[in-house]
């Protein structure tokens, strides 16, 4: 699996928070930083490897001080300790200059220098300090002073030729000062480019300065597509390396990355996807998202000046505001039925002047969300603590752990092997002609065609198939030529699970902690056998027969 950095932008939450009154508790409003939580605080087990700091925040958000060699941040002088990370924990902290913030300079400002920056990752303990790089990009935007509005400046090859050359300039610095000070981090070069020549070149540089850590940066803006064409050009070249991806999260590619040599990325955007505008809110556990329901609060003076009080007192929209939070809980409880709740949510929701188009589609959304219950499916702190609240759009404490919760989804989902069933009609029986094929492609019957695109939506990065003559099948894997062997035919020699067991155990399967079953009951009973301890599940149970399991899987897969 790969290493995931989660960045991090003091994203705390007030651990006492009162959601049911919807108060902050005293600790948190005598001292927030102190009594507040970092989402490693709350998870027992972290879904996360590490932690991304960028630098831009001491100069953004929070101070760093300076005393002599002696750094501290809210007087902590170890980034750890200010992380609150405990001293037993394997969480490793990743430093990086926040590049975009000086996007728009010649070169990196003043307190980006080389000798300084390596020094603030030696001194505050950092586990990887990444070198000073500047961004390569097609355009910037800049701030016209006369009409105030920021405009788009394009940038020449020419000037992203200078970019890459700075980047690489202090990357040789940087390696230079970390071997002949001994530092104790772990220095990862910075390739920047603005196509695969440019960063196969910038890598092939910094091969040969030795380092044995190399970040993409700059790739935010491309298609996967194309990082995947740049990491297949870089390839030869970084055998024994390491290759981070900056900001960048694919989650259907994680798999590929990796094969192409990928060891570890950072991405803030499943966190903050929390409380964008969009259906994709929460992402459940079985790798559906749903949209928050939104109960904005009344007391911020951004959202009531959106409302029309020429009709309406505060007094009555507070009452509204609590009668729709009352609702949803409500409706949590099974007092309620879910076209009462929805209602007094978009009554509420009404008054912030939505167009009504946006208010009917929204309305789809949120039944969904309320009819699905996804919370309840969820093992993390955040939905067994929170319940519904977690699904309502409101305030950081609410938004902050749905972030929190999506992480752990996505962790969830690469811990989960789905195993899906074989098929009696196969490639051969349609073209007898064909050579060896790659098990993804042998089954060509319609309804295990159909169980494998379930597998391929919500699993993509860990999915095999079972099949009764050669056992767990990645879909890569090739299968020379016809067969006819089925569990279900008590005559034919099938594979039995003592084999199993020996193949699940070298295909590193056991290393998976849940196991989802696409298949009929037969199939759901072997794979119990195989994998007695871990948590079996079963998206087809009660299904009688292939149609009801087809219906499913279609509504599973399109909704
Ligand atoms: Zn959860």
């Amino acid at each position: 699996m790969l290493k995931y950095f989660l960045p991090d932008w003091e994203d705390r939450v007030d651990p006492k928070f009162d959601f049911q009154n919807d108060k902050f508790s005293e600790s948190h409003t005598k001292d927030t930083y102190n009594n507040d939580n970092y989402a490693h605080q709350i998870f027992d087990k972290i879904p996360y490897d590490g932690i991304l700091v960028s630098l831009a925040i001491f100069e953004k958000k929070i101070s760093l001080n300076r005393d002599e060699e002696k750094y501290t941040i809210r007087n902590k002088d170890s980034i750890k300790d200010y992380l609150k990370i405990h001293n037993s924990s394997n969480l490793e902290v990743m430093g990086d200059c926040g590049a975009f913030s000086y996007v728009t300079e010649k070169q990196p400002p003043s307190f980006y220098n080389v000798e300084d920056i390596a020094s603030i990752y030696q001194n505050l303990g950092f586990d990887y300090g990444v070198s000073v790089d500047h961004l390569a990009v097609d355009y910037i935007l800049i701030k016209n002073p006369k009409t105030g509005k920021r405009e788009k400046k394009d940038i020449s090859d020419k000037e992203n030729d200078r970019r890459i050359k700075i980047t690489l300039k202090n990357a040789a610095k940087f390696l230079d000062l970390c071997n002949d000070n001994n530092y104790s981090f772990h220095p990862i070069g910075v390739a920047q480019g603005y196509s695969i020549e440019t960063y196969e070149h910038s890598v092939k540089k910094l091969v040969d300065m030795g380092y044995d850590y190399i970040a993409l940066g700059g790739i935010v803006q491309y298609s996967t597509r194309y990082i995947l064409d740049i990491l297949e050009a870089i390839n030869e070249d970084t055998k024994n390396v390491q290759i981070h991806l900056f900001g960048v999260l694919r989650k259907d590619y994680l798999k590929k990355f990796q094969d192409l040599g990928v060891t570890s990325f950072d991405s803030a955007s499943f966190f903050r996807k929390a409380w964008l505008r969009s259906g994709q809110n929460y992402l459940s556990t079985n790798g559906k998202w749903y949209s928050s329901i939104r109960v904005p609060q009344s007391f911020n003076p951004r959202i009531i000046k959106k409302v029309n009080f020429n009709e309406l007192s505060l007094n009555k929209i507070r009452d509204m505001e609590k009668k729709a939070l009352k609702a949803l809980f409500d409706y949590d409880n099974g007092k309620i039925d879910i076209d009462t709740a929805l209602n007094t949510v978009m009554k509420y929701d009404k008054l912030l002047l939505r167009n009504s188009n946006d208010g009917d589609n929204l309305k789809i959304k949120y039944r969904r969300t309320l009819l699905e219950k996804p919370w309840e499916d969820c093992d993390c702190p955040m939905c067994k603590e929170l319940g519904i609240n977690v699904l309502i759009f409101r305030g950081t404490n609410r938004n902050k752990r749905r972030g929190f919760h999506n992480i752990w989804a996505l962790r969830d989902i690469e811990n989960t092997l789905c195993v899906v069933s074989c098929g009696k009609k196969k490639i051969w029986d349609k073209y007898p002609k064909t050579g060896p094929t790659p098990a993804g492609d042998v089954y060509i019957g319609s309804y295990t065609k159909k169980c494998q695109d379930y597998a391929k939506k919500f699993y993509p990065n860990s999915w095999c198939i079972i099949s009764a003559k050669y056992g767990f099948l990645f879909p890569e894997e090739e299968i020379p030529s016809n067969y006819d062997v089925s569990f279900n035919d008590y005559n034919s020699k099938t594979i039995n699970i003592d084999e199993l067991n020996i193949q699940a155990k070298q295909k590193k399967l056991n290393n998976y902690e849940k196991v989802v079953v696409i298949g009929g009951k037969t199939y759901l009973n072997i794979i119990k056998d195989v994998f007695p301890q871990k948590k079996v599940l079963d998206p087809l149970n009660g299904c009688k027969g292939i149609g009801q399991m087809m219906n499913r899987l279609n509504n599973l897969i399109n909704n």
